[in-house]
């Protein structure tokens, strides 16, 4: 199953893949993430990414086309991956048109006011990188695995504000899956479990065309 995850900042598609990697084990490739490594380990891509992140802007097109690339040629996705965050516009999603075929796009949206009020309380794990929410944490830790957790530089109000205008879903990327026959879109739910159920009811649908 080759599936990319799409929809607005806090919209869940982090937890919602990293729910799906465990079930169909299978990788999610978080774009973020990987970013996020870069810059706490201090390598050359980090230091580039950081300054475009800690404003709310897309990293270069050429860094993230030329990582997802490389990650997704690696052994593990041969069958199958899940990319969380990227593509994020149609020239994105015309480069991975070039290295494989999607089977689904889904797009898990969510209203502006639910998405400001979710990111006040997002914070992000340090053992297992899963997002989290002060909402679910157990004693002050992540409810998965029990590691510390830590609210993302990009996560305060400034950046928010920017990350919501200039990081929204465009139009002509989601016209792109729909012409493949491979868009789908839901509403994130109150629960990570109930959005959850409703992923893998268009994940089954997927998997029996
Ligand atoms: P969120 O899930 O809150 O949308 P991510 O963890 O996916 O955030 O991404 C964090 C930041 O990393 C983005 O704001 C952006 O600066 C950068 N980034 C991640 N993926 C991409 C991408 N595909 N293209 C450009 N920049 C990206
Ligand atoms: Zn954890």
């Amino acid at each position: 199953m080759k599936l990319i995850l799409m929809g607005p900042v806090g919209s869940g598609k982090g937890t919602q893949g990293g729910m799906i990697a465990t079930e169909y084990n299978i990788p999610q490739i978080s774009t973020g993430e990987i970013f996020r490594t870069n810059i706490k380990n201090n390598t050359e891509l980090g230091k580039i990414a950081k300054e475009y992140i800690d404003r709310g802007d897309l990293v270069p097109e050429e860094l993230v086309n030329k990582l997802v690339a490389d990650r997704l040629a690696q052994s593990d996705c041969a069958n199958g991956f899940i990319l969380d965050g990227y593509p994020r516009n149609l020239s994105q999603a015309q480069e991975l048109e070039k290295l494989t075929d999607i089977d689904l796009a889904l797009m898990i949206d969510l209203s502006e006011e639910k998405i400001i009020e979710r990111l006040s309380s997002r914070r992000m794990c340090t053992k297992c990188a899963q997002p989290t929410s002060t909402d679910w944490m157990v004693d002050g830790k992540c409810e998965k695995c029990g590691g510390e957790v830590y609210t993302r530089d990009d996560d305060k109000p400034e950046v928010i504000k920017n990350r919501l205008q200039k990081q929204a879903v465009p139009q002509d990327m989601i016209d792109f899956y729909k012409n493949k026959g491979v868009f789908n879109k839901i509403e994130s739910r109150d629960t990570k479990e109930e959005t959850y159920s409703v992923v893998k009811s268009i994940l089954n649908q997927v998997n029996n065309d």
